[in-house]
């Protein structure tokens, strides 16, 4: 039997989905987060995603959109980045749960003979195993545990967390434990009219399991009435002030305040069972939405030169951080997506030179790669702002060591790992690992700024800590010779000797990170990196504009 700790006072959170996929469940769960966090609970969000993959580290961007690291090194479910954006909290492996996790360590225990010849089932070893992953969370000292189950109510996937869920008010008491039901209340255009049966469709699937929702966020076109909001709690056995609209926003990080209007807050206070000691604190969340309001700097373009630019989701860090580093600046970002490999050289540059700044995100494999660097170039040599994030700043440096240092056929060896000069090259530690998953250089390593740079300027620190996701690193070797021609290292891991940045110096801004500043942006927080990046990209905006 699986239970936790008896001296655990967390409460649990659970918020499930219905009717169809992509409602924003990690949205809406990120704002349950910061909702309690502002009324001064310690909270931790977590995603139990039903894939058999053990982390998402080995899927294809077209499969999954991003790969959210944590410090610990976890390669997680883009959920996880929500989760940071919207609360305090810095999130760990523990945070983000996969059945291939789940079944991994079933049959390990199963080979290490620890269930005592019995028979290994989904109930109730496997539920016992993902129960005993909230309660592990819960014993790190955290008030309210909210767990998001991937997925829609109905997947046979997702069955097994479903089940373990509905035990936990058996270990640790229903009145510390909640329900949260996500589900979508359709517009149909040809009758007028907003349809609450795929809603009742959705909680009575949810009873069948033996779950009950305490609260039902519904997704709606249109705002609701009060017919329709009794209709919703009458039939799906919820309270009337249980039941509240997510409409659409134009911007997600309105969303808090948004649910806060709606009293959300204070009923999950009271219904679990916590006293509210005045008004909670949004003051950040009013501000920013204010900011959104007064946003009249203007609009800089960002030429953005990425592989999976097509995918909504593949850059998703990274096109939130320039939004965040957009809001305190007083200015819209424009993202343009190029497709690095689709144009000419030169009509790559035409287009590149419209740009106010660009910008080559973290990427694999060959495809584009020469696109790439041509927009490295282009931006070098033009003195637009650019900012090349791992494989951004790895092409930026090939470009500087072909046509700068005149080493022809410089290249990652990724790329080509006969290159006569190898300014990209794999890690000694790394070449004998032959296995996908897990195995890149992953998570927080600490890089030393050096006094005068543009990074250093940004982080205005000596020392900063970011996280990685990367096998090839900058080849000392040519270091020497790349820096007699004017490519400044601005920081270094001190305890590797590996490069973490690099930036040009006679040039408005031209900084590249081989770590991904993108994961420790937050709307609240704007990350150093993205402020000088989109500030430069504002400057050459407003110098063009006369
Ligand atoms: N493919 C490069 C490497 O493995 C860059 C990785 C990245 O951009 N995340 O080093």
């Amino acid at each position: 039997m699986v239970r936790p700790d008896s001296r655990s006072t967390c409460k649990y959170i659970f918020v499930t989905g219905g009717v169809v996929s992509s409602l924003g469940k990690g949205i809406a769960s990120a704002t349950i987060g910061c909702l309690l966090e502002s009324h001064g609970l310690k909270v931790a969000n977590q995603k139990f995603d039903p894939y058999l993959n053990v982390d998402p580290g080995t899927m294809s961007p077209f499969q999954h959109g991003e790969v959210f690291v944590t410090d610990d090194g976890a390669e997680t479910d883009l959920d996880l980045g929500h989760y940071e954006r919207f609360t305090g909290a810095t999130l760990s492996r523990l945070n983000n749960v996969t059945t291939g996790q789940i079944y991994s360590t079933v049959i390990e225990k199963e080979r290490r003979g620890e269930y005592l010849g019995k028979t290994v089932q989904v109930v109730p070893h496997v539920t016992d195993e993902i129960k005993s992953r909230v309660y592990k969370l819960a014993s790190l000292g955290y008030d309210v545990v909210i767990t998001e189950i991937g997925g829609t109510v109905g997947d046979i996937e997702s069955l097994p967390f479903l089940e373990a869920i509905r035990q936990v008010p058996y270990d640790v008491g229903r009145a510390n434990v909640l329900y949260v039901h996500l589900t979508l209340v359709p517009y149909i255009r040809a009758a007028g009219e907003l349809k609450t049966k795929p809603t009742q469709h959705s909680v009575k699937e949810m009873r069948e399991i033996g779950i009950q929702p305490d609260v039902l966020l519904c997704r709606t076109e249109h705002h609701f009435g009060d017919d329709v909001r009794d209709k919703i709690a009458l039939f799906c056995n919820v309270a009337t002030d249980s039941v509240f609209q997510g409409e659409d926003v134009d911007d997600v990080y309105k969303i808090p305040l948004s649910y806060h209007a709606q009293g959300l807050d204070t009923l999950l206070m009271r219904k679990l069972n916590y006293e509210v000691t005045g008004e909670p604190d949004l003051e950040g969340w009013h501000k920013l939405a204010e900011r959104m309001k007064a946003m009249n700097g203007g609009t800089v373009r960002i030429g953005f030169v990425g592989k999976y630019i097509n995918l909504q989701d593949a850059y998703k860090s990274v096109y939130e951080a320039l939004r965040h580093a957009g809001y305190t600046l007083g200015v819209n970002v424009e993202i343009v997506k190029i497709e690095a490999e689709e144009l000419p050289p030169d009509e790559l540059r035409e287009l590149l030179r419209e740009m106010d700044g660009i910008l080559i995100p973290g990427g694999f494999g060959t495809r584009g790669i020469e696109g790439k660097i041509t927009a490295a170039g282009m931006a070098r040599e033009a003195g637009i702002p650019y900012f090349g994030i791992c494989l951004g700043m790895q092409v930026a440096v090939v470009e500087f060591a072909r046509n700068v240092c005149a080493l022809a056929g410089a290249q990652s060896t990724e790329i080509d790992s006969d290159s006569p000069h190898p300014v990209i090259d794999i890690m000694a530690e790394q070449k004998s690992i032959d296995t996908m998953g897990g195995t890149m250089r992953l998570g927080a390593y600490e890089c030393q700024l050096k006094p005068g740079t543009e990074a250093h300027k940004a982080y205005g620190r000596d020392l900063i800590s970011e996280r990685h996701r990367h096998r090839y690193e900058v080849n000392n070797k040519y270091l020497p010779q790349m820096n007699e021609a004017g490519l400044v290292v601005s920081g270094v891991n001190e305890r590797t000797g590996l490069v973490e940045m690099i930036e040009l110096p006679d040039h408005p801004w031209f900084v590249g990170c081989q770590f991904h500043p993108e994961f420790k942006s937050k709307p609240l927080a704007p990350h150093p990196l993205f402020l000088g990046f989109v500030n430069a990209a504002k400057e050459r905006m407003k110098a063009k504009q006369g």
